[in-house]
């Protein structure tokens, strides 16, 4: 039985959701789990089970259920596949020392699904609807979190346009899932500095356009220029708007001047990053200035060469944090190299991980415990 959950803007409390659960029947064996969780990759395996909340225009939010991890029906007419109304999400459940799970600062992701949701016009899932999804899924699948350091259970959230509807318009019948797969250590050797190339023909967003949103069509855009970057040597890409910098196509940018202030530009086509936003907290709690403003290449290239800027970052949650070695454009290379060019940006990377890990002390509440 369900209660429909119409009422989006005084959603009844977690508890009183009921919630259709069906076990798999058919889950993964112990054994063939632990050989996962031994070497997990990125994004290749998936727990038991999922998640999926409907929406549609008369009925609001309802039926939240979790059933077995398997294909979705679709009709092929569904407007996603046609016009890429889609959203998404990604955080972590990180496994302490004592066994228990939790997650990180995921008010915030809720806040960004709902900011990206509004660009898509797609309903805002409720902040506590979101909520409850992670903690249903990990009351099954908790024994998916891996322990071993650095490992996680990457969450992925998301919702797409699923009414079969031709005509372009935002859909009127919505789903909302969240899927799991546990996420090996990003660096099996330590944290290396990455290559990144310059794109000077291509663009990830534009003004007015959906570059804020965390949305499947930016990522699709970046495919190319990624291919392209690959064939340099270089593992991501790093976007302009004209003269400034963006960001790469799933990290933010930092730059750290020779005094140990950071700088990260500012625009209204770059993703908010939850990493960013906790690392340039992190230096804050330090004394550091931190300057959030447009950036240009120039200014990187002038900085580098003078030595006004020692190194630089990019930042998101599957990766945390890496250390830009080389930037490399058609005509031109900013390379960074020396401990002294990686040293802060690998003592926050430590700083926030021993949060998430439950190492250090949580100051800012930013842990969500999930499995209590
Ligand atoms: C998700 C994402 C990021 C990083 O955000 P986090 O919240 O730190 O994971 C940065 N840029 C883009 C384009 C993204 O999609």
């Amino acid at each position: 039985m369900t209660i429909p959950l119409t009422d989006i803007s005084n959603p009844p409390a977690p508890g009183s959701l009921l919630w259709q659960i069906t076990r798999n029947t058919e889950p993964a064996s112990v054994e063939a789990r632990e050989a996962v969780l031994a070497n997990p990759g990125f994004g290749q395996h998936f727990t038991d089970h999922m998640v999926d909340i409907c929406w549609s225009e008369k009925g609001g939010w309802h039926r939240p259920r979790v059933s077995p991890y398997g294909p979705i029906q679709l009709d092929p007419a569904a407007a996603v596949l046609h016009y890429a109304q889609e959203v998404f999400e990604g955080l972590k459940a990180y496994r302490h020392a004592d066994g228990s799970i939790h997650t990180f600062r995921p008010d915030q992701n809720a806040a960004r699904m709902q900011r990206s949701a509004q660009r898509l016009a797609l309903p805002e899932l409720p902040t506590e609807y979101f909520l409850e999804s992670l903690r249903q899924l990990v009351a099954l699948d908790g024994a998916w979190v891996p322990d071993a350091a650095e490992t996680s259970l990457y969450l992925r959230p998301y919702m797409f346009a699923k009414e079969a509807f031709l005509g372009v318009r935002a859909a009127k019948k919505v789903a909302y899932y969240l899927i799991a797969s546990p996420a090996g250590a990003y660096f099996a050797h330590g944290v290396q500095p990455v290559s990144i190339a310059l794109t000077q023909g291509f663009a990830r967003a534009g003004k007015g356009g959906t570059g804020a949103a965390k949305t499947g069509g930016n990522y699709a855009s970046s495919l190319l220029p990624q291919a392209e970057a690959y064939e340099k040597g270089c593992e991501q890409v790093l976007y302009l708007d004209g003269e400034y910098l963006e960001e790469l196509g799933g990290m933010n940018v930092v730059l750290v001047r020779r005094d140990g202030s950071l700088v990260t530009p500012e625009s209204d086509s770059i993703l908010e990053g939850i990493t960013l936003k906790s690392i340039l907290q992190l230096a804050e709690d330090r004394g550091l200035a931190v300057e959030q403003r447009p950036v240009t290449i120039t200014e990187w290239r002038a900085g580098a060469a003078s030595g006004e800027i020692v190194g630089a970052f990019a930042c998101g949650t599957a990766a945390v944090l890496v250390p830009i070695g080389r930037l490399v454009a058609d005509d031109f290379e900013i390379v960074h190299e020396g401990p002294e060019s990686e040293e802060l940006a690998l003592s926050l990377r430590q700083e926030l991980t021993d949060i998430q890990y439950g190492r250090a002390d949580d100051k800012h509440g930013w842990l969500v415990r999930l499995d209590a």
